[in-house]
Order: structure tokens, then sequence, then C-alpha cells
């Protein structure tokens, strides 16, 4: 079975001095380590009656789309601003490096839909946390976040369960 946190390749120093980016896009071009990450974040919800995957542009876009065909529902873009083309809520949010606006379309999702969070990796989680406000904003029912990369000494993860959210991760990296 393909160890997937080998499959992850770490560029120091990107975008900027002091960051360690954690690139997957060496782990989502292998097709066995690919297949295996799509599986282990779909898991813990395949009995939870998932309505809808929310995937973060962009990786939570690839790894969202396969997600939701594991679960049989749906798919929700969050975009950058400026990206959806039909009217939008926004919500404003700090990252590791910078700030940004992120929206979703005012009628993705539907009263009380069940609804899942999705992205490559969880830093500060100021983006995840952005994604809990709309989603909640759009009256959807957050059923969970999962992410392959936590890195831990950020706090993202414990930001989102201070609100009442169920993540998972699938590998923690030390450090930014
Ligand atoms: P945050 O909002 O701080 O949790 O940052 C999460 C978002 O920024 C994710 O969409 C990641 O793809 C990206 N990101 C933040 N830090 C890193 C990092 N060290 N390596 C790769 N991507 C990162």
């Amino acid at each position: 079975m393909a160890v997937l946190k080998d499959l992850i390749r770490t560029i120091p120093d990107y975008p900027k001095k002091g960051i360690l980016f954690r690139d997957v896009t060496t782990l989502l071009g292998n097709a066995e380590g690919l297949k295996e990450a799509i599986a282990q974040m779909a898991a813990p919800y395949l009995d939870l009656k998932v309505d809808a995957v929310a995937g973060i542009e962009a990786r939570g876009f690839i790894l969202g789309g396969a997600i939701a065909d594991r679960l049989g529902c749906g798919f929700i873009p969050i975009r950058k601003k400026g990206k959806l083309p039909w009217k939008t809520i926004g919500q404003e949010y700090t990252l590791e490096y910078g700030v940004d606006v992120i929206e979703i379309h005012e009628d993705a999702i539907a009263p009380g839909q069940r609804v899942l969070i999705v992205d490559d990796l969880i830093a500060t989680g100021g983006t995840a946390e952005a994604a809990v406000k709309l989603l909640r904003r759009s009256h959807g029912e957050i059923v969970g976040a999962t992410f392959i990369i936590d890195l831990p000494d950020l706090g993202g993860l414990k930001l989102l369960k201070s609100h009442g959210i169920d993540c998972h991760a699938l590998v923690a990296f030390e450090g930014h």
C-alpha cells in the first residue's frame, strides 16, 4: 500500500521564505496514492448521509469531486472572489500568507443540506473557518471537514473543532 506521507513533496521557502510548502501534486499524480487518499478521506463519512461535498479551490476540487462520487452525492465549489458566474455570498479570511475572500453561489445549498468540507491541507484553519461561516450562512448543516494534511503547530483543526466541526486529516507535518 502507498505510504501517503512519502508521496507528498516538501518545497522550502515557497511561496515565500520560511514556509515549507507541502506539495500534494506528487501524491495526486500517483495512481495508488490518489486512490488511497480518496478512500481514507471519504471513509468516516460513508454512512453519514452526506448530501454534498464542498471543495475549496483549487486542490479541494480535485479531491472533493472524487470524494463526492464515493459518497454518492453532489459537489459544490467554494471559489476565490470573482470566479463564480451566478450570485454569490463571500467571506473574508486570513491565510498563512495574506488575506483573501472565498465565495459560494447563494443558491448552492438547500436549507438543512448535510455538507462535508474538503481541502488538501489545513494550516491556521482560516480558510476552512471561512468555509464553515459561508455554509452556515447558507443554512447548510456541516457533517465534517476532511483534509490530507494537518499542520498541528498552526492549530487549524483545534480552531475548527471549537466551531463544533468533526475533523479528519490523514497525515501531519510538524512546523509551518
Ligand atoms: P489555512 O487557511 O492557514 O488553514 O491555509 C490552508 C490553505 O492554504 C489550503 O488551501 C492550503 O492549500 C494552503 N496552504 C497553507 N499553508 C500551506 C503549506 N505550508 N503548504 C501547502 N499549502 C498550504
